[in-house]
């Protein structure tokens, strides 16, 4: 199995779910079979009695599994069915860990956030990916919020266990213009600077503004954020969303994580089959 973890700063509703189902699709259309699980750190069980006016609509899943609607872009752009198992809450995975307690399954120890919260956090990922060549996983919300940090400690231990090239980590932020319309980078830069504080060097940037990024900016996040030039990619705004695989293929995205994940030699014998 290989990993694709996608976490968020700066602010939500940056793009952070389409980045990641973008970056599936291109996968997907390299020969990879990829699912994906989304983690929302919110302590409901499921989106199922959250008022749409704050979330969206609730994303009914085939096995009746009541999601947030990042999922049903996952389903379109991979092309995919998705299970409940791919959503992961805080709700859910409390849930069970208290749930085996009352049960006595923790022989008399204490319960804690590390390992117990964090053992099930990425038992439920683990599982999620079982049988699929890569699974994307994008951590909801934004790096340092209080509800995130279990993920985040989760995922560090994660890539303790698994193989380097078979776990990478995006980072998606936001680049915004200034008032004299340069492309400023600090918010950047503070967001990885946090997410490094937690143990986490994301192995590749995608900064998220209005146009692409210059060369100029991405070498000032490569060198602060400590990731090299051509790890540094664009999200620029799109008129339409499912022009955004398009967008990240042309700088190279795919290719990038394909190799990073050792499998550029895989997606050509893919191809030519
Ligand atoms: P996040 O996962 O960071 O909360 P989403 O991926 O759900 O963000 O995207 C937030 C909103 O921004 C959605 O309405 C999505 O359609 C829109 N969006 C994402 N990427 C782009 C883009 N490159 N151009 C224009 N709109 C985008």
């Amino acid at each position: 199995n290989k990993f694709v973890f996608v976490t968020g700063g700066v602010m939500s509703g940056l793009g952070k779910g389409i980045t990641a189902a973008s970056t599936g699709r291109l996968l997907a259309n390299a020969g990879f079979d990829v699912t994906a699980v989304k983690i929302d750190p919110y302590l409901n069980v499921d989106a199922g009695t959250m008022n749409p006016y704050q979330h969206g609509e609730v994303y009914v899943l085939k096995d009746g599994g009541e999601v947030d609607l990042d999922l049903g872009n996952y389903e379109r752009f991979l092309d995919i069915d998705m299970t409940f198992d791919h959503n992961i809450t805080t709700g859910k995975t409390y849930r069970h860990v208290i749930e085996k307690e009352r049960a006595g399954d923790y022989l008399g120890n204490t319960v804690q956030i590390i390992p117990h919260i964090t053992d099930d956090i990425k038992r439920r990922i683990r599982e999620a990916a079982e049988g699929h060549d890569v699974c994307l996983i994008e951590v909801g919300g934004t790096v340092g919020d209080i509800e995130g940090m279990p993920y985040l400690e989760a995922l560090r231990q994660f890539a303790h266990e698994e193989d380097d090239d078979d776990i990478i980590f995006a980072h998606v932020t936001l680049v915004p213009y200034s008032k004299n319309g340069e492309q400023k980078t600090k918010p950047t830069q503070h967001s990885v600077k946090e997410l490094r504080s937690i143990g986490l060097q994301p192995d590749i940037v995608v900064g998220r503004c209005e146009d692409r990024l210059d060369p100029e900016t991405k070498r000032k996040i490569a060198l602060f954020c400590d990731v090299p030039v051509d790890a540094v990619f664009s999200n620029p705004d799109v008129e339409d969303i499912y022009h955004v695989p398009l967008m990240v293929e042309d700088e190279g995205l795919d290719e990038y994580v394909m190799s990073e994940l050792d499998l550029a030699g895989e997606a050509i014998q893919k191809a030519d089959r």
